[in-house]
């Protein structure tokens, strides 16, 4: 290994000598790679492919050991740091451009224990990784919907899926934490240790400190649930839209219901000729006892003309990966997110708007149903700041020729200006793209403040930066 030039806090540069990086790497059962090393490209290659960041250090840890050693060094030297789990975060904060970036993507083990119904799960593990190892004992964690995303940064951030209505959040379901802090401390975070830290870990993103290991309450689940798509023509959408809201407002907590606008893909099930044409899927999952959910979903298949019903029982892991052939690494994506309270009619005219002006064939929205058992913890008792909407308005731009980025981005920004009068004003920080800095204040409502505190407490310098920022010092930003 050569001297380096690393990226400090400052934004300037900060000369690090071999001798120093031969001795980090020394003290690892993880590895070190720089910009020569064969798998550099890859290590540093996320799931939103307008992210082409090259840090300096990639630090891949094998274990809280190497954490504490990496976070350590970033320390010493006061180096830019990123910290990348799944690496799906879709604003890149996982890869730094320069600085050291903590690749925890080799730790993926997941330990379950049945009789107790938890789980001790790594922060590289992937939901599918999870999902795997809890459901071969007939358990399950809320999580997101699409399998490839990572445990670490979906939990930090609240995590919201299938089955959240039933269980709540990902946090809801946090037991304790393993924390490496700034300092390079590892402490564990839970209602009993740490309180301040394991409050700010619920919902607070990547913010206070890199946890090395997340524990689980788990919850009987499976293996088959009732799931799947009912496919409408798009020119129903306001009629579909409105009757979708009827029925859910009586909706059991085991009743969750997204909706999906876009071109329809070439999916087996669908007439060839409605292929690349307009449509509105409702996706529908019920993690009770099938024959109540065949009750249950019965108001919602019963919606107008549908093209297509393929509900039915399937295995919950199967489900838990039916989007994941529309949402696979490699495209170019831009998101904006808004949450609402209620889905009212202008915000529907909005986004009917929305899809007649579709700049891409990938490009679609998402709609998240929430409420039930996430809105039953009071807001103030997690960091995660909106417990009262019912609904996710996730807009997803995605394309593949650079070309096409201006038109895309505006899209998607456009649908978000266009839906603000009718949301609630908070937003779900796992859905920010890297623009939308100065949103996370706002994004926090109510809870900022008490988060600002905590950051200032653990991390008082803003090592951990390279996130949806909470600003140590109120205010004032440090980057
Ligand atoms: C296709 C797709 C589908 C999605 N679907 C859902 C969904 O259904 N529900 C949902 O809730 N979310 C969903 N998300 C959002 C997802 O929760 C966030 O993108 C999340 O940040 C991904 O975590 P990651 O570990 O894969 O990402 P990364 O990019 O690796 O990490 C994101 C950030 O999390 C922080 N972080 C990562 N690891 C740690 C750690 N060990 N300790 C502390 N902080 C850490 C860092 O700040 C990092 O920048 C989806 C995202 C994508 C791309």
């Amino acid at each position: 290994m050569n001297d380096m030039s690393l990226m400090n806090l400052q934004a300037g540069k900060t000369w690090v000598g071999a001798a120093a990086i031969e001795a980090l790497a020394a003290g690892l059962r993880g590895k070190v790679l720089e910009a020569s090393d064969a798998s550099y490209d890859e290590a540093r290659a996320i799931w939103n492919a307008m992210i082409d960041r090259r840090p300096a250090l990639i630090v891949q840890c094998a274990e809280a050991a190497d954490v504490v050693n990496a976070v350590r060094f970033a320390n010493d030297n006061k180096l830019l740091v990123s910290v990348r789990g799944g690496g799906h975060n879709i604003a890149g904060n996982a890869v730094c451009d320069g600085g050291m970036m903590i690749d925890l993507s080799p730790m993926k083990s997941v330990r379950v224990d049945a009789a107790a119904k938890r789980a001790w799960v790594e922060p590289g593990a992937t939901l599918a990784d999870l999902d795997k190892e809890t459901q071969s004992f007939g358990l399950a964690l809320p999580t997101g919907i699409n399998s490839t995303t990572g445990i670490a940064g979906l939990t930090v951030g609240g995590g919201f899926g299938w089955i959240t209505r039933k269980f709540g959040l990902t946090i809801d379901n946090l037991v304790s934490a393993d924390v490496v802090t700034a300092n390079g401390e590892l402490v564990r975070a839970s209602l009993a240790e740490n309180g301040d830290l394991f409050w700010a870990l619920r919902g607070g993103g990547g913010n206070f400190g890199i946890v090395t290991a997340f524990e689980f309450q788990l919850h009987d689940l499976g293996p088959q649930v009732l799931s799947g798509l009912v496919v409408h023509p798009f020119a129903d959408a306001q009629a579909v839209l409105q009757q979708y809201r009827e029925a859910l407002e009586a909706a059991p907590d085991e009743l969750t219901c997204w909706v999906v606008m876009r071109q329809a893909p070439p999916l087996p099930f669908l007439p060839q000729e409605w292929h690349g044409k307009e449509i509105l899927v409702l996706a529908m999952c019920y993690c009770g006892d099938i024959a109540e959910g065949e009750k249950a979903t019965q108001q919602l298949r019963s919606i107008g003309k549908p093209i297509a019903d393929v509900v039915g029982p399937n295995p919950f892991t199967g489900w838990q990966q039916a989007f994941d052939p529309l949402l696979t690494p490699g495209a170019r994506n831009y998101w904006k997110s808004h949450d609402f309270i209620a889905l009212s009619d202008p915000a529907i005219a909005v986004l009917i708007d929305a899809i007649g002006t579709l700049p891409g064939p990938e490009c679609e929205i998402f709609i998240a149903h929430l409420g039930g058992a996430v809105g039953r913890v009071a807001t103030g008792a997690t960091a995660f700041p909106q417990r009262n909407s019912h609904f996710v308005m996730n807009v997803h731009a995605r394309w593949r020729e650079p070309a096409m980025d201006t038109a895309c981005i505006a899209w998607a920004r456009q649908l978000f200006d266009a839906a603000a009068p009718y949301s609630a004003g908070t937003a779900y920080i796992n859905f920010m793209p890297d623009d939308e800095v100065d949103r996370v204040e706002t994004a926090y409502g109510g809870n900022y403040k008490r988060l600002a505190e905590i950051k200032r407490q653990y991390d008082p310098q803003n090592l951990f930066r390279m996130n949806q920022n909470v600003r140590p010092v109120e205010g004032r930003r440090m980057m």
